[in-house]
């Protein structure tokens, strides 16, 4: 078996420091438990990375007929997370090429197999990104899929079952064929493209706000506002928090404040950031770079927790045990969703009207909107129109 795909499940989102694990955590390359192989494929036009250090470009792939589980769909509009530009630039060493990144992915039922039940043709429909798990372990029973023990099937970056020897492909193309279990329905009220990103940037900051109890009456810390940090504050707003944000770019305090934040703080000011000591219930870190995390668990109450969602490529400098021993506080991980939660996640933005803000980028200008988004410079989600991709 080999080990150059250590783990088909966490290819997308787990640093590459951290692959060295994978062994101790028990995890290993999926196996064919869906051993059916389809043959029967179409091409379909996307963008692909060739190697960590090309751009993107055009691609032409494989996509397979629909099966009788299968939902296949054309992507009207595909979000930009910072995890395809780590991909697609070679920053996961475990990656292969060629990648097809993308895994904010929305929209319409194009053909459905005789035993799909949930959608028709022609209904609005997302993929995130998972496209398949074991679904028999404890994890997967308990609608956990993205811990699933045998490792989950990323939406792209994956081994395919479907095409041996080949890897998944994500959303920068113009269709995808997925078992009906892992396709998602959105509310009609919100506007597609503007929900794309909530299919990884508010799946991931949902989830870990659910976990760690953030209600009325919790002072909760989002850090960073790009793609994943303006979801954060939306929800910890929706959900009654006290809600600081962390950001280290001036030009950003008013629109924290629009999205939800009651405060916004400088995180480059220490005394800024001294005033807030120990004072959080739970902070909730998307920060996509390398940095010292002591800033923020000296800002945790006693019992409080740093929860980390960025995967950056260089490991965090080891935090100091201090405020951790004095404070009983705790550092933590999350990794997007499962399926129910997600779901759960899209009704809730349906009740509340809960979009992403977005710039619509053509797909010829994917390695430009990387290259703002490592500038910081992105408000706050790039959502490609697939209509420009021929
Ligand atoms: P993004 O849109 O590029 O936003 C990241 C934000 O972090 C920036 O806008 C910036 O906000 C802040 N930042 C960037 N460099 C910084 C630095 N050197 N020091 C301090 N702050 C910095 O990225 P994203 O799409 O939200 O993704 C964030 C990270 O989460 C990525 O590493 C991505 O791979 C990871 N991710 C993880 C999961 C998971 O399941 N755990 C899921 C999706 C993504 P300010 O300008 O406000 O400082
Ligand atoms: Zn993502
Ligand atoms: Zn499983």
């Amino acid at each position: 078996m080999t080990q150059s795909v250590p783990s088909p499940g966490l290819t997308l989102l787990l640093a590459p420091a951290s692959m060295s694990l994978l062994p101790h955590l028990g995890i290993r390359p999926r196996g064919t438990s869906h051993p059916e192989i389809i043959t029967m494929a179409h091409k379909a036009a996307a963008f692909a990375a060739q190697t960590g250090k090309t751009p993107l470009a055009p691609f032409t792939i494989d996509r397979r007929e629909p099966g009788p589980n299968d939902v296949q769909m054309e992507i009207l509009y595909c979000g930009v997370c910072h995890s395809d530009l780590h991909a697609a630039r070679g920053e996961w060493e475990f990656i292969q090429f060629p990648v097809v990144p993308g895994h904010e992915i929305v929209g319409k039922v194009t053909k459905v197999g005789a035993n799909v039940k949930k959608f028709k043709v022609g209904d609005r429909s997302a993929v995130g990104c998972l496209v398949d798990s074991c679904r028999g372990c404890g994890n997967c029973g308990r609608g956990l899929e993205q811990y699933c023990e045998k490792g989950m099937v990323g939406t792209y970056a994956s081994p395919d079952v479907h095409f041996p020897g080949k890897m998944t492909y994500g959303g920068y193309s113009k269709s995808i064929t997925v078992d009906e279990r892992f396709v998602l329905r959105l509310p009609d009220k919100l506007d597609l493209a503007a929900s794309a990103p909530l299919l990884c940037a508010g799946i991931t900051t949902y989830s870990p706000l659910k976990h760690w109890g953030a209600t009325k009456g919790k002072k909760v810390g989002i850090v960073g506002l790009g793609g994943l940090g303006h979801m954060g504050v939306k929800f910890a707003h929706a959900f009654g928090c006290q809600t600081v944000l962390f950001t280290t770019s001036e030009s950003k305090v008013a629109d924290g404040k629009r999205l939800g934040a009651d405060e916004v703080v400088i995180s480059k000011n220490e005394a800024e950031m001294a005033k807030h000591a120990n004072s959080f219930d739970f902070i909730l870190n998307t920060v996509a770079a390398s940095h010292n995390l002591d800033a923020y668990t000296n800002l945790l109450r006693v019992d409080g927790t740093l929860c980390l969602v960025g995967a950056p490529e260089h490991p965090h400098p080891s935090p100091t045990v201090w405020p951790l021993l004095m404070k009983r506080c705790s550092i933590a991980g999350s990794l997007i969703g499962g399926l129910p939660e997600t779901q759960e996640m899209l009704d809730f933005c349906g009740k509340h009207n809960i979009v992403s803000d977005i710039e619509m980028i053509p797909i010829q200008k994917i390695n430009e909107s990387y290259e703002r988004m490592l500038k910081s410079d992105v408000r706050y989600r790039f959502v490609i129109d697939m209509a420009s991709l021929q």
